[in-house]
């Protein structure tokens, strides 16, 4: 074992809080350091979460759940080792829909969540965005680019929130010695997305099985990289025992336009949906590829699983969930 698998292994007695944990990636974190012994609570006001996302995990007397919205203040008894800050609307649609609380979570639910861990002396992990690069101007990108983010545009409210956000842990590190760490995660697909939450993926995995056209926004040649979650996930808990103050980028840096992405999808449903053209939403990035040698060389981290064989694992849970609704 080496030092930076602790999370992945000395969880007995340690206990974690995951913000957003009924949330898509919130949940997988809670069911993995469950799995590693950890004692779990997910804190979650189910705006975009969702109970179904965790109900298989209520049995397990390490797991509790508290419906909160981390705008507040927040009171967990007992002591707490780690907090994984995971609370945010999300996708493009989602943060546009709800701006204003996207705005608060990040800037508001971040200062309550850091007092927090400063309280317990707990280790704060912060989830960040591949949103903070905007439209890039440097390609892929490294965690010392400082992005190109229109702050008055129709994303500014998700990518200046988790801007502030990263400068308000910085600032918790460096003037109240907390323990942090500051993950830029890329686009990341699996299991527990919601149908609807109007992403590329969940989107076109559903037209493809119901037959509809598949959506590709402007000429499709835009890009982006997908990383399924358990990579993610594994990525993640590495930087939490990691002791990397600095934002390190997780993703999978294989990339692959919107429209070959589209086509992957039809293929792997064995769908015979037709591909339409749609409107590209303003200030939509041309581009998106993580450059991982930080999480390479620091965390000895990077991707297994290929996107076809995610795409596999993710299109029956697609299915169950489109089934249920019929
Ligand atoms: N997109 C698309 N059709 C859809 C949804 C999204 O072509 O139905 C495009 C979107 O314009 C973007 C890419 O797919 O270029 C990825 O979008 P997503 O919403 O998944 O997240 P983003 O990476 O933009 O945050």
């Amino acid at each position: 074992m080496t030092t930076n698998e602790l999370s992945e292994s000395a969880g007995a007695s340690r206990r974690a809080l995951v913000t957003g944990g009924a949330g898509f990636l919130g949940s997988h974190l809670c069911e993995r350091l469950l799995g590693n012994g950890y004692e779990v609570i997910a804190m979650d006001n189910l705006l975009t979460g969702s109970l179904g996302n965790i109900e298989h995990l209520a049995g397990n007397d390490r797991f509790h759940f508290i419906r909160q919205d981390v705008t507040e203040f927040i009171h967990v008894p007992g002591p707490l080792d780690l907090i994984l800050h995971f609370a945010s609307p999300a996708s493009p649609v989602d943060y546009q829909e709800l701006p204003i609380q996207t705005l608060k979570v990040g800037a508001l639910g971040t200062h309550k969540t850091l007092g927090l861990a400063k309280e317990k002396g707990a280790t704060f992990l912060l989830a960040s965005t591949s949103e903070v690069y905007g439209d890039p101007l440097e390609h892929p990108q490294r965690e010392e680019y400082w992005g190109n983010v229109n702050p008055v545009g129709p994303r500014g409210v998700y990518d200046e929130a988790k801007r502030f956000a990263e400068a308000m842990t910085m600032a918790y590190y460096r003037y109240h010695d907390v323990d942090t760490r500051i993950v830029r995660i890329f686009n990341t697909y699996g299991p527990r997305m919601r149908l609807n939450d109007g992403r590329a993926l969940p989107a076109f995995i559903s037209q493809a099985l119901r037959g509809e056209p598949v959506t590709v926004f402007g000429d499709g040649l835009q890009t982006r990289s997908f990383c399924f979650v358990a990579d993610l996930v594994t990525g993640i808990l590495r930087l939490a025992d990691s002791g990397i103050h600095t934002p390190v980028n997780i993703g999978n840096p294989a990339e692959i336009s919107i429209l070959e992405f589209a086509r992957t999808v039809i293929r792997l449903t064995g769908s015979k949906s037709e591909i339409i053209h749609r409107d590209l939403p303003e200030d939509d990035p041309k581009v998106r590829q993580p450059d991982i040698g930080r999480a390479r060389s620091l965390l000895d981290w990077e991707p297994q699983v290929e996107l076809t064989d995610g795409l596999e694992v993710s299109i029956p849970y697609f299915e169950e969930q489109l089934n249920g609704r019929a």
